[in-house]
């Protein structure tokens, strides 16, 4: 046990020193990764930095595990638990990586360049430098797409990054407090108790059903006068929600949705919001104000303006959906530059298991470059040394090692990338997830403990350090304990 204690003493504390780094050295090529989520962390993870200088450029210096961002939205989970500070990833690296929190607003494919500004609230002035890469690894995500809906911007709570769950459990409290003031009219407490949810995709399915727990685990017991009056319904345009998922797995989660009283309104589409109330499209194409107290958008992504910036100086990049890859994931039509994640167009959905899997393939490219020209140099110096040899003995022993060399140098194929699917899951509350898996036949729609487990032990093993597990598995004992956090 102390030894255990001690190993991890030693992996968590005391192997994070940058001093201890090899430093930036300009003899060797300069990777610069825009971005911080799935795709740059999960390539800052595995690349191997003695033959390069690396820069990470984000303008939030974490990673965050967006799959348990709904869980912070109900109070489940601390904020602080699903962050990974991206100077913690890259704290073991041969060489130290650049860590730089800016945004990038433009990047230059023929100069190979990248202008970034930091935006300080401290400073409350912006400065901008531009850096020259001999790759770029574009890895910028998307944004929330409102479809330039009228008052989603202004009135509605994403679910996309942190703030936006914090922000949301403070509305959603707010709405609930405000509801229990007393003397406040019924028709007051109804519409600041019915809280809607658009888009019923992953997203907006995942934050229902904790919704839908936070509800019944927690404010039945704190709220017991509001509780039975908060209200949630699900607006989807399309005429089914989770279209990536089966018919089984679909039925499956709107009849848990039905038990959970949380209303499903399929083939309505939301088409304004307002401060008070939403206006729905109904499937006879009727327009009803429908009063609530809150709005969550989580009616998909679209590509950031850095992205349609860049695809607009490249001939060829022309798909609306996001950046062109080959199938080496190089943007195509460009020299030096790798996009992976959200902010590409591939033929699989845009999701953090591909992003984090290209980020794991690029490592190893570029460890496959650097042994490729480490060698190419090495060919190219025996090929000058050997005619020039002083005897026969060192010509021999310079000519088997250009062979063995030539060889090795024939083995270094650069493979292209090869998506494998490990499934989709999700939870939809009331302990059920539901999961699609590539094996044991495809669906599995269940309940019950082992299912919950099962989906609370795949995230777990997902997050990236040992640092989030031991504090999401807290966080998620300590809820058990004491219930979730009810203060705004
Ligand atoms: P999404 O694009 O999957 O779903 C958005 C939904 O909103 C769509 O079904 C769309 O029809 C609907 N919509 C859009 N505008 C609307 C309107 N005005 N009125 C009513 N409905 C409207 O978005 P998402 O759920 O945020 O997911 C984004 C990506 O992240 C997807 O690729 C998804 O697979 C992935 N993801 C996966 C998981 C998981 O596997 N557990 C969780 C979250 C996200």
């Amino acid at each position: 046990v102390i030894g255990g204690l001690g190993a991890v003493y030693y992996v968590a504390d005391k192997a994070r020193h940058p001093g201890t780094q090899l430093p930036f050295d300009s003899t060797k090529k300069t990777i610069v990764v825009l971005g911080s989520g799935w795709g740059a962390t999960s390539l800052l993870k595995g690349i191997d930095t003695t033959e390069y200088n690396v820069v990470v450029i984000s303008p939030k210096n974490y990673f965050l595990f967006t799959p348990l961002l709904p869980s912070v939205a109900v109070g489940t989970l601390s904020p602080r638990s699903i962050l990974q500070p991206t100077r913690y990833v890259t704290r073991h690296k041969t060489r130290e990586v650049a860590v730089i929190e800016a945004d990038a607003h433009a990047v230059d494919p023929v100069k190979k360049t990248v202008t970034f500004s930091d935006d300080s609230e401290i400073r409350g002035l912006s400065s901008s430098t531009t850096i020259s890469y001999d790759y770029l690894v574009y890895a910028v995500g998307a944004e929330v797409q409102t479809f330039g809906i009228p008052g989603v911007q202004e009135h509605a709570c994403f679910m996309k990054e942190l703030e936006h769950a914090e922000k949301f459990q403070r509305r959603f409290m707010d709405c609930v407090e405000t509801a229990g003031f007393p003397g406040q009219s019924p028709e007051e407490v109804e519409r600041l108790l019915h809280m809607v949810v658009v888009g019923g995709g992953p997203t907006g399915i995942e934050l229902s059903g904790e919704l839908h727990d936070w509800l019944k685990d927690d404010l039945a017991h704190w709220y017991p006068e509001l509780s039975d009056r908060i209200r949630i319904s699900l607006v989807e345009a399309l005429p089914s929600v989770l279209p990536m998922f089966s018919k089984q797995l679909i039925d499956y989660t709107v009849s848990t949705f039905k038990e959970s009283k949380i209303d499903v309104l399929t083939q309505t589409m939301v088409k304004e919001v307002k401060p008070n109330s939403v206006i729905l499209q109904m499937p006879d194409k009727s327009l009803k104000e429908v009063p609530c107290g809150l709005v969550v958008w989580a009616g998909g992504n679209k590509g950031r303006k850095i992205t349609v910036d860049l695809k607009a100086k490249v001939p060829g990049q022309t798909n609306p959906r996001g950046i062109t890859v080959d199938d080496h994931l190089r943007m195509v039509g460009t020299d030096g530059i790798f996009a992976i994640g959200d902010c590409t167009s591939t033929s699989y959905a845009p999701t953090a298991q591909v992003a984090s899997q290209q980020g794991a393939y690029l490592a190893r490219v570029f460890a496959q470059i650097a042994k490729k020209t480490s060698l190419e140099a090495r060919i190219s110096e025996l090929e000058t040394k050997t005619p020039a040899a002083a005897n026969e003995e060192e010509r021999k022993a310079n000519a088997k090692e250009l062979d063995a060399a030539k060889k090795s140098a024939e083995l270094v194929a650069i493979r292209p990338f090869h998506y494998s699917h490990q499934g989709s899951l999700a939870y939809i509350g009331s302990e059920k997830a539901i999961a699609d898996l590539p094996f044991m036949n495809g669906n599995i729609a269940s309940g019950g403990v082992a299912t919950f487990l099962f989906w609370r032990s795949a995230y777990l093993s997902n997050l990236f350090s040992l640092r989030n597990r031991t504090l999401v598995a807290n966080d998620w004992w300590l809820t058990q304990l004491f219930g979730r956090d009810v203060s705004r």
